[in-house]
């Protein structure tokens, strides 16, 4: 077969990966990294290559303001009503529609694009999410609470309807592209890795006194700062394990974390034949957000690239899970299955907020989580909620528990 017979020309390539894209949560370190592979698309392929259906915000109205004068969409939608007539009147005489509050997000993941970057950060972005893929959109895939918190109704919508689940979270992603999906059988094993974030030689004798300052001041990604405390306790790594499974359909014993702090490997898949699969990329969300956008084609990025010269030394250790035990509870949850994910995301929710308004201690989010998961046994050892309003309605018992022990801990 002669290949080069099948190379499309750049301008070829921009009009087949030609999508009309609505970004939730524009304003977040997500959301603003894909409005950046959006504008360097436009100037690299000299064509708009993702035309703006609609862009989110929660408060950030003035950045909302400038991304929409500079790219057009046809709608913006601003979170908190209190923004509301501030970006109104900014955007009068636009022609760009303003919706608001939840309502206008769910408009805003019903409207006609092709594709939808979930990039709101938490459980906020459940149901415009949801709503998107049920409506048989592609749906980019950042927020990956919204599949811990109800896994089951994400995997039923998935089948149900003609959308699809692109992974972005960068681990996800890099199984999405190592993973032979015609030879599931001969899966061993998936290894996500994990940077082990700022906190990986701290003793827990000074974990216990660390700041939000200091938890969020990631060694390798800059993220929002939610999924970067997350990252410092390792909870981020946990809730991935249950997103891995809800995505991917692969058991608990199937999946693995192990350290790897230069963040260049992002997962690892193991083969019946011993053979392992590994991506590696820069740390840089700008290549999973332009794999996602461009799926199945791919697209020139303007992420940083590896230069293997620059490097010597990969290394791979086992967690501690004496210093990082939310690894261990998001384990457990991912291991008991049924409703234990969503109360372990909501309660995880609540005490990264209590921390980061140093109402807790660091150590104390953890003690939280672990706390109102034993609270609620019961609950946790029930059936995974059927409906969005069942998780709806587990996610505020939870969430009203979770602060509870965090006031207790607090006291
Ligand atoms: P962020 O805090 O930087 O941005 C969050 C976005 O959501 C903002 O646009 C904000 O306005 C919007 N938002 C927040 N609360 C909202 C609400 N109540 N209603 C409507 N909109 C709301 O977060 P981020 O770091 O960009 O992360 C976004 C999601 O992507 C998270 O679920 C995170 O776990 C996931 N993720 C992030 C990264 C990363 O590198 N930042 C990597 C992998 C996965
Ligand atoms: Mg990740």
């Amino acid at each position: 077969m002669n290949t080069y017979k099948h190379m499309q020309s750049s301008s070829e390539l921009a009009s087949v990966l030609a999508r009309r894209l609505t970004v939730l949560g524009s304003t977040g370190s997500v959301g603003a990294a894909t409005l950046d592979v959006v504008r360097f698309a436009r100037s690299h392929y000299g064509q708009e290559v993702f035309p703006l259906e609609a862009i989110t915000a929660y408060r950030n109205a003035d950045r909302l303001v400038r991304d929409a004068r500079e790219l057009g969409p046809k709608a913006v939608v601003i979170g908190d009503p209190a923004f509301y007539s501030e970006v109104k009147s900014s955007l009068a005489r636009s022609g760009i529609e303003v919706l608001v509050g939840s309502d206008g997000l769910l408009e805003a993941a019903g409207r006609p694009a092709d594709m939808v970057m979930s990039a709101i950060v938490g459980a906020a972005g459940l149901a415009p999410t949801l709503a998107a893929l049920e409506r048989g959109a592609m749906v980019a895939l950042a927020n990956k609470e919204c599949v811990v918190a109800a896994g089951a109704i994400f995997r039923r919508a998935a089948e149900e309807s003609r959308g699809v689940l692109i992974p972005v979270d960068s681990e996800h992603n890099a199984a999405f592209q190592l993973l032979d999906f015609e030879q599931s059988h001969a899966i061993e094993k998936v290894t996500l890795t994990a940077s082990g974030g700022p906190f990986r030689t701290w003793s827990l004798e000074r974990m216990a006194s660390a700041t939000p300052e200091q938890a969020v001041a990631h060694p390798n990604w800059s993220m929002g700062a939610k999924i970067s405390v997350d990252s410092a306790t390792l909870m981020n790594k946990g809730l991935e394990l249950i997103e891995a499974q809800v995505l991917f359909g692969l058991p608990p014993e199937k999946l693995d974390v192990v350290i790897h702090a230069q963040s260049l490997v992002h997962c690892l898949v193991a083969y019946a034949d011993g053979s392992v699969l590994a991506h590696l990329s820069a740390p840089d969300m700008k290549t999973p957000i332009a794999h996602a956008l461009a799926w199945p084609q791919r697209m020139v990025s303007p992420a940083r690239r590896l230069d293997f010269t620059e490097f010597s030394q990969f290394t791979f250790e086992k967690p501690d899970l004496q210093r990082f035990p939310s690894l261990q509870l998001a384990r457990a949850c991912l291991q008991a299955g049924g409703a234990a994910p969503t109360i372990l995301n909501a309660a995880n929710e609540v005490a990264v907020e209590q921390f980061l308004g140093r109402r807790i201690g660091f150590l104390g989010i953890a003690r939280a989580v672990e706390r109102t998961l034993s609270a609620l046994s019961r609950e946790v050892n029930s059936e995974a909620p059927a409906t969005l309003d069942d998780v709806l309605a587990l996610d505020g018992t939870a969430r009203a528990k979770a602060r509870e022990e965090c006031e207790l801990a607090a006291a």
